[in-house]
């Protein structure tokens, strides 16, 4: 479906918004021009959910979560521990956990990501993570992906 995808953004953040404030973690938004995508909300919805769900599993209470919604890129920065830089390349791999021992208490398959991956590719889009000095981020770059209803660009 055409879709405006700042708007669709915040609203899935909504849906998620009392689990952090249980935590009490804060839920930043930030963004420019809203921009038109055609893609499977369904599918983009459960990437997202994905996503904020690790930023607040492996985000200490307090702490922030920034969401961006900037240049046909959506960017999700926790104040987590972020990954080692051995483990950046495996995360989207299925079963994937860095260090089984730390995240015994936190939970999880390791398929959390690996899903992600492979909805964002089925839209000709890329996802990727990297360390920042907050956290971890995780980008997803939709600028591949038509604006139009029912084409596509490739
Ligand atoms: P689930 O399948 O429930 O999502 P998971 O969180 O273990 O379980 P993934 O979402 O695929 O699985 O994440 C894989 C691994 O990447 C995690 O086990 C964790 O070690 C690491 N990871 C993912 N997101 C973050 C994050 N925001 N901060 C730190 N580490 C993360």
């Amino acid at each position: 479906e055409r879709t405006e995808i700042t708007g669709f953004t915040t609203a899935v953040m909504k849906r998620i918004q009392p689990a952090f404030d249980t935590k009490q973690i804060s839920l930043q938004f930030e963004t420019e021009q809203p921009f038109y995508k055609s893609i499977d909300q369904k599918r983009l919805e459960q990437v997202l959910i994905i996503l904020l769900d690790n930023a607040l599993k492996y985000t200490p209470a307090q702490k922030t979560v920034k969401v961006s919604v900037k240049k046909e890129q959506i960017e999700i920065t926790d104040e987590g521990p972020g990954v080692t830089e051995e483990s950046l390349p495996y995360l989207f791999d299925r079963f994937y956990r860095v260090d089984a021992s730390r995240n015994r208490d936190t939970g999880g398959t390791g398929l959390g990501l690996a899903i992600a991956k492979e909805i964002i590719n089925a839209h000709h889009a890329s996802i990727f993570a990297e360390n920042t000095t907050q956290g971890l981020k995780i980008t997803i770059d939709l600028r591949g992906v038509s604006d139009e209803e029912d084409r596509t660009r490739r």
